[in-house]
């Protein structure tokens, strides 16, 4: 399934997936970890890793209802 984004306002790619809506956090090697867009303001701790453009991993632990 390949992978959704929207732009931020600040021109940033950010990952639509299952709902929700995740700001990348960091990468490592191939793999990129992506946090959910409310992890700061609403302590969130939805997480998604992808890998070569496909979600491999989705920590759905979101204390809000999409989109978010
Ligand atoms: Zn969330």
């Amino acid at each position: 399934m390949p992978l959704n984004f929207v732009k931020s306002t600040k021109n940033k790619n950010l990952l639509v997936y299952s709902g929700y809506i995740f700001v990348k956090d960091y990468k490592k090697k191939e793999k990129i970890y992506w946090k959910c867009v409310k992890y700061s303001t609403d302590k969130c701790r939805g997480r998604v890793h992808t890998y070569l453009e496909e979600v491999v991993y989705h920590k759905d632990e979101h204390n809000h209802v999409p989109p978010y």
